[in-house]
């Protein structure tokens, strides 16, 4: 048997949505190599994720223990590396997501088995798109060093090195279609505890809960969009959605709410403002409060992490008693003196 038959791939796409948008990929001009830094979710689970939650990140192809999955057609592109990055353009002469194959290794599972199926995998791409296999495989960290860890975050604790491989995967390319079928690839048996990773690779979004939203809150914080009841709690609740929306605005992108690789790779340079939470900005001289308009109530909207739009409405009401309440201060939703001073 030729090593090319060694492995079937299993094509099941997830459905049209922020993941997957249909617009294609025209000839690949490289492959970027990740792992999930997911513990637990094997290729069928994030089938399952990515088909459900539709994040606006994604990857042509998961591979575990069992199969190589294909949930996002190879001719269609997917979200996997952060735009903006320049080390894609500055060696490819393409943004990845624009012009290659994302290729996905799960943890779940014995390592050996998976590891060999994603060798295979990538001498695969290789084949089909004649790509070379020294030339055009680059690792995710490669693309985003100060984000990313990934692949060798999976295979360095199970004693693979970069270039161990990559010439793995050129032992499998070589082979591809002679009669040989003793290649050998082999991991040492050695097992690992799993390492925790604390950067997403996944766009987050309300409901996610971990170590990842608790960076992204700090994160949110540092750049001064406050998480005023909650915190960097690790829980992404309706706070941290609207100071996400708030941070969304601020820097002119999709006000969604989902922290996505846009939003994460502006949160990384955001700059905050110089010296606007020490200013003291002077009392309007008027009461603000339900059905006030204008450049005071968003301020306020601002400051209590409500999506500024400028009408003092009844969410921005709640938020303001909420505040009221934290900070020992009369608790009716007008923003008088008092409240102002104590805000601005
Ligand atoms: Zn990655």
């Amino acid at each position: 048997m030729a090593i090319s038959n060694k492995y079937q791939i299993e094509q099941r796409f997830i459905s049209y949505g922020d993941a997957r948008s249909g617009e294609k990929l025209i000839c690949p001009k490289f492959v970027v190599s990740h792992e999930t830094a997911n513990n637990t979710a094997d290729a069928d689970d994030h089938y399952k994720y990515f088909d459900g939650q539709q994040p606006n990140a994604s990857a042509h192809t998961f591979i575990d223990d069992t199969k190589i999955l294909e949930i996002i057609p190879l001719d269609e592109k997917a979200w996997h590396n952060r735009y903006g990055n320049p080390e894609d353009n500055r060696m490819f002469g393409e943004d990845a997501n624009d012009a290659a194959i994302g290729v996905e290794l799960c943890r779940t599972g014995d390592f050996k088995k998976a590891y060999d199926r994603y060798v295979w995998y990538h001498a695969y791409l290789c084949r089909k798109f004649e790509l070379d296999v020294f030339k055009r495989i680059v690792a995710h960290k490669t693309l985003d060093p100060r984000r990313r860890s990934d692949p060798e975050s999976w295979l360095k604790p199970n004693g693979v090195t970069w270039s161990k491989f990559i010439n793995d995967v050129k032992a499998y390319y070589d082979a591809w279609d002679g009669e040989e079928t003793t290649v050998k690839v082999e991991a040492p048996e050695q097992k690992v505890k799993a390492v925790v990773v604390s950067n997403p690779e996944r766009a987050l979004r309300k409901g996610d809960n971990g170590t990842p939203v608790t960076n992204l809150q700090k994160k949110l914080i540092a750049a001064g969009f406050k998480l005023p009841k909650y915190g960097a709690d690790g829980d992404y609740g309706y706070e941290t959605v609207s100071a996400v929306k708030v941070f969304q605005k601020a820097v002119g992108i999709t006000v969604d709410g989902i922290a996505g690789p846009v939003t994460f790779s502006k949160l990384e340079t955001y700059k905050k403002p110089k010296n606007k939470s020490k200013s003291i900005v002077a009392y309007p001289g008027h009461l603000i409060k339900k059905g006030s308009r204008g450049k005071d109530v968003e301020r306020v909207q601002r400051a209590v992490s409500v999506s500024p739009d400028g009408v003092f409405g009844t969410k921005t009401e709640v938020a303001v008693k909420a505040y009221q309440k934290r900070h020992g201060l009369k608790v009716d939703g007008l923003v008088g003196r008092e409240t102002w001073n104590k805000l601005f």
